[in-house]
């Protein structure tokens, strides 16, 4: 066996695509390893959305270097956006990176490891998209899955916000047909994973070009008997539909949880991001959520320091997120992309004022989710256990169909284990977590006559 090590950047999709390149390479007997000094292949996964893709290669550069003079023999690969992105510049300043693949090329892994395996072979570069066909044919490759599996069901996007590099380096939008995603399913299940989560930049409009629909897919995924949970992500609020607001009505399996990106609060700002929606919009999707669904979370994604933002539009963004109460925000700088539109505007805001909102924002939504989370005490909650916790591995910890992770009681964890579906009674509560006992009959008892 030969070892290879897979260091990962960036979003779930990314993380999907690495599992993938594990499976991919496990046929020709590379086992997954910790350590790049144990591995005879090293390649690095890379995001380009939040971060200077620059920054991220000169980081991991040096250290590819010194690794290749060490061990010539070693194989180096740079994978996903930033290979997409930067293949001119790799090959020019890391001569000694042997393969570089897009997105699109990833599957090609095992057929660019056997060329560059050759003697006297030359570097394997490949980023190209996939222009042709608008449907995507693939199957998720995952080598052990544990309780809990993502599925990529789409890549790409439509939209051109302003900001945003994910069309520029994952090409336009393709669904993969429900067919396909639902026999992936099947087999995970038999595999003994009980949860998915589906994946797709914009996951809204899956299907569309094939007349089918995200939420056909959850009413056929549903039906998979041996499923327990599905969840999904990334969602765009102009394209959030009724038929899927209904499917939280409808579908027990769907978890309580929504990840749905705001960027802002200021209806000025979404318009130069070009958002497409408006704020009020915004709230009725929200609103109407909570009505499907009555214990549905919230998260979001905030972009402070957009070119242009004002104190006002600031300000909007703090109201917003204290009307929604969100339980998680995910909050970054805004950083320009190149090739993105918002890159060439003229940005005056300096940069300490844009890091001082960000630290404004950061504490009303640690603020916001301590309330949550407090307000979960003496409520009973599901949870799918994962495994033990990494802190104290005595106790089980799985998460709440609102996604935040629960920890069990030692004393409860040693008749569970990973896969086992269980009400906790909470109890304890902080910024990222629960902790909580099983429930049971006289505690479901005792909490039913208090909300009565
Ligand atoms: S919808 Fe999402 S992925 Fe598509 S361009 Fe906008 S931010 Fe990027």
């Amino acid at each position: 066996m030969k070892g290879v090590f897979v260091q990962t950047f960036g979003c779930q999709m990314n993380a999907s695509d690495s599992d993938r390149m594990k499976a991919l390479l496990a046929p020709l007997g590379y086992l997954a390893v910790e350590r790049p000094e144990d591995a005879e292949l090293v390649l690095i996964n890379t995001c380009s959305i939040r971060e200077k893709a620059e920054q991220k290669m000169n980081a991991v550069a040096n250290d590819l270097k010194r690794l290749k003079e060490r061990r010539p023999e070693l194989v180096l690969g740079v994978t996903g956006c930033v290979a997409q992105q930067e293949k001119e510049a790799i090959r020019r300043e890391l001569p000694f990176v042997d393969i570089v693949l897009g997105p699109d090329n990833i599957d090609e892994l095992p057929w660019a490891l056997e060329q560059v395996l050759r003697p006297n072979s030359e570097a394997y570069v490949k980023t190209e998209f996939d222009r042709e066909a608008r449907v995507w044919s693939t199957r998720t490759e995952l080598l052990n899955p544990g309780v809990s599996a993502f599925v990529s069901v789409m890549k790409g996007c439509d939209h051109f916000c302003s900001y945003c590099i994910v069309p520029h380096v994952r090409g336009r939008e393709k669904s993969r047909p429900i067919q396909d995603v639902i026999n992936d399913v099947k087999l995970l299940v038999a595999q003994g994973v009980k949860e998915v989560t589906f994946l797709g930049q914009n996951i809204n409009t899956f299907g569309k070009r094939a007349g089918e629909s995200l939420h056909e897919l959850f009413y056929r995924a549903h039906d998979i008997e041996g499923l327990e949970r599905i969840r999904f992500t990334t969602s765009h609020p102009g394209d959030l539909k009724d038929e899927l607001i209904r499917c939280f009505q409808e579908l027990p399996k769907l978890c309580s949880y929504f990840h749905l990106p705001v960027q802002s609060g200021s209806d000025r700002i979404l318009k130069t991001m070009r958002r497409f929606y408006s704020i009020d919009q915004y709230r009725e999707r929200v609103s109407a959520l909570r009505q499907a669904r009555r214990d549905i979370a919230f998260s979001t994604d905030f972009i402070v320091g957009f070119p242009g933002e004002t104190e006002e539009d600031f300000l909007q963004t703090l109201a917003l997120a204290k009307e929604i109460r969100y339980d998680n925000v995910y909050a970054f700088l805004y950083s320009p992309r190149p090739g993105t539109s918002a890159a060439e505007r003229e940005d005056l805001t300096p940069a300490s004022v844009k890091l001082e909102r960000l630290s404004r924002l950061q504490k009303l939504s640690h603020q916001e989710s301590c309330a949550l989370h407090a307000a979960e005490v003496g409520q009973i909650r599901e949870i799918l256990i994962e495994g033990p916790s990494k802190k104290d591995p005595s106790r089980l910890t799985g998460r709440t169909s609102q996604n935040v992770p629960c920890h069990v009681d030692p004393e409860d964890s040693r008749g569970l284990g990973r896969g086992d579906l269980v009400e906790v009674l909470i109890l304890d509560s902080a910024l990222t977590h629960l902790s909580g006992r099983l429930a049971t009959q006289a505690s479901k008892a005792e909490v039913q006559s208090e909300t009565r």
